[in-house]
C-alpha cells in the first residue's frame, strides 16, 4: 500500500487550485480529472478509500502524468504530487505497467546504461524499421564507457576541486558528445575528474513506472559504487540523474536504510555540470562564438537554486554568443522521460507551443540539459541544432586549453 504513506501529504492540499494553471497535461486536454488536485482525489478514492472502482479510466488518469513536478513547484503546501503518482503506479502496476518485453529491455538498458549484444541489435532493427518513436536518439557507435575508462583524469593548471562524474544512460549510450564535453570543460577549469567503476542507471526509468524495487536496487548499487570515492562534488550532465541523486534516492531508500547516510552525503554534493562550473567560476577563458541560441529549462532543472540560471551565466561569458529567451523557457516540452513514447498525441500537443516559442526567437541553436527534451525537440526542428549547454562551452574552449584531453 505505497499510496497510504502519502495520506498526510495529500491532506495538506487546501484546494487553492494554483496547480491547475501549472499542469501541462491539464492545459493541453482541459480535462478536470487531470488537474493535479483532482488526480490525487481520484487516486485516493479508488486506491485507498474504495469509493471508486479501479477502472481503466482511473488508470488513464494515473498514466497521463509527465512527472514534470511543475505542480509541486507551484503548490504553496508543497504537496508532492509527482511522488504520489509514482506511489500509486507502484500500487497499481507493481513492476509491470507495460508488460514483460518492456521490462526486459528496460532492465538491460538500466544495467548497462545502454543496450548491448542482441537487445541492441533488435533495438537498431526496430529503429531502422520505424517501429520506435523518431525522437529516440540513435545509439552511438560505441558507448562512452568504451572510450572513457574508470580512473582519474588530467586537469589543466592548478587543482581547484575533485569531482566524481556520473554518466547517465542517455549520455553513455546516445549523447556521448555531451559526456566528452563535460569532462573537457571540467578539466579545462582545473577540476580533476574521477570516472567511477560499477555504476548503473540512476533508476529514474524504473521509478517513473512505479517499479520501486528496481529503482531501489539501482540506487543501492550506485551509492555503494560512489560512497568511498573522495571528491568535493558528484557531477552529472543530466538534470534527471541529478534530481535522482539530490532528492529522490534518499527518499527512496528511507532514513532506516543501511546506506541512508551515504546517500544523504552524495545528495548534498550532487551538481549538474554547468551549475557546478558557473558557481566555481571559469578560469579557462572562452573564445568567441558568433551564434544565436535559446535555452529550454528542463522540468528537472530546479533542484538547486542556481541550476536553471547556470547556462545563462556560462553563455554570458562567451564573446559573440547571443541568448534570445523564448516565452516561458521553463514550460514543459511534453517529453517527460519516456512519456512521449506512450502518450504520443498528448505529448506532441504540449510540444506544439514550445516549438512555436523556439521558432519565434530566431535562434539557430537550442540549449538544454535534459537528453529527453533534447531528442524530443530535435526531431521536429531538423534545421536547428540542439545541444547541452556544456557542449556550447566546450566549443568556446576548444583549442584554448593545454594539457587536457579533447576527445
Ligand atoms: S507532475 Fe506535471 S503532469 Fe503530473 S500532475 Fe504535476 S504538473 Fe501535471
Ligand atoms: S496547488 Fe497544492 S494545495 Fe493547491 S490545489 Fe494544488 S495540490 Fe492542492
Amino acid at each position: 500500500m505505497e499510496l497510504e504513506k502519502y495520506t498526510d501529504a495529500m491532506a495538506k492540499c487546501s484546494y487553492c487550485a494554483f496547480c491547475q494553471a501549472a499542469c501541462p497535461v491539464f492545459k493541453e486536454d482541459l480535462l478536470e480529472t487531470h488537474m493535479p488536485r483532482a488526480r490525487m482525489d481520484i487516486l485516493r478514492a479508488a486506491l485507498l478509500d474504495g469509493e471508486l472502482a479501479n477502472t481503466r479510466r482511473v488508470r488513464s488518469i494515473l498514466d497521463r502524468c509527465l512527472l514534470c513536478g511543475t505542480c509541486v513547484r507551484t503548490c504553496p503546501a508543497g504537496v508532492p504530487v509527482d511522488d504520489i503518482v509514482i506511489a500509486a503506479r507502484s500500487q497499481v502496476y507493481g513492476a509491470g505497467r507495460k508488460g514483460m518485453v518492456d521490462r526486459f529491455f528496460r532492465e538491460r538498458f538500466m544495467e548497462n546504461r545502454g543496450l548491448s549484444g542482441l537487445p541492441l541489435l533488435l533495438a537498431r532493427i526496430a529503429r531502422n524499421r520505424g517501429w520506435l518513436a523518431p525522437e529516440i536518439p540513435p545509439f552511438a557507435p560505441e558507448p562512452l564507457s568504451a572510450t572513457v575508462f574508470p580512473g582519474e583524469r588530467r586537469h589543466a593548471g592548478k587543482l581547484r576541486a575533485r569531482a566524481v562524474y556520473f554518466t547517465g544512460c542517455a549520455t553513455n549510450s546516445g549523447y556521448t558528445d555531451t559526456g566528452k564535453d563535460a569532462l573537457f570543460a571540467l578539466a579545462a577549469n582545473g577540476v580533476q575528474v574521477v570516472v567511477p567503476k560499477g555504476i548503473v542507471c540512476c533508476g529514474m526509468p524504473a521509478l517513473a513506472e512505479g517499479d520501486l524495487e528496481t529503482a531501489r536496487a539501482m540506487a543501492e548499487r550506485n551509492v555503494e559504487a560512489l560512497k568511498d570515492l573522495e571528491a568535493d562534488v558528484l557531477v552529472t550532465d543530466c538534470t534527471t540523474c541529478g534530481l535522482m541523486f539530490a532528492k529522490k534516492i534518499p527518499a527512496l531508500l528511507g532514513p532506516d536504510h543501511p546506506l541512508a547516510e551515504e546517500a544523504a552525503k552524495l545528495a548534498a554534493k550532487t551538481r549538474e555540470v554547468t551549475d557546478y562550473l558557473a558557481n566555481l567560476g571559469l578560469v579557462a577563458k572562452p573564445g568567441p562564438l558568433e551564434e544565436t541560441l535559446t535555452y529550454h529549462v528542463p522540468c528537472h532543472g530546479n533542484w538547486t537554486e542556481t541550476l536553471a540560471n547556470a547556462p545563462r551565466e556560462i553563455f554570458s561569458q562567451i564573446p559573440g554568443l547571443t541568448l534570445v529567451e523564448m516565452d516561458r523557457p521553463d514550460a514543459c516540452c511534453g517529453a517527460g522521460g519516456g512519456f512521449f513514447m506512450d502518450e504520443r498525441p498528448l505529448s506532441q500537443g504540449i510540444r506544439k507551443k514550445k516549438l512555436a516559442d523556439i521558432r519565434d526567437t530566431g535562434a539557430g541553436l537550442i540549449a538544454t540539459q535534459c537528453p529527453s527534451c533534447r531528442g524530443f525537440l530535435a526531431d521536429p526542428l531538423p534545421d536547428l541544432k540542439v545541444a547541452h549547454p556544456v557542449s556550447v562551452l566546450a566549443r568556446a574552449l576548444a583549442g584554448r586549453v593545454e594539457g587536457v584531453e579533447e576527445e
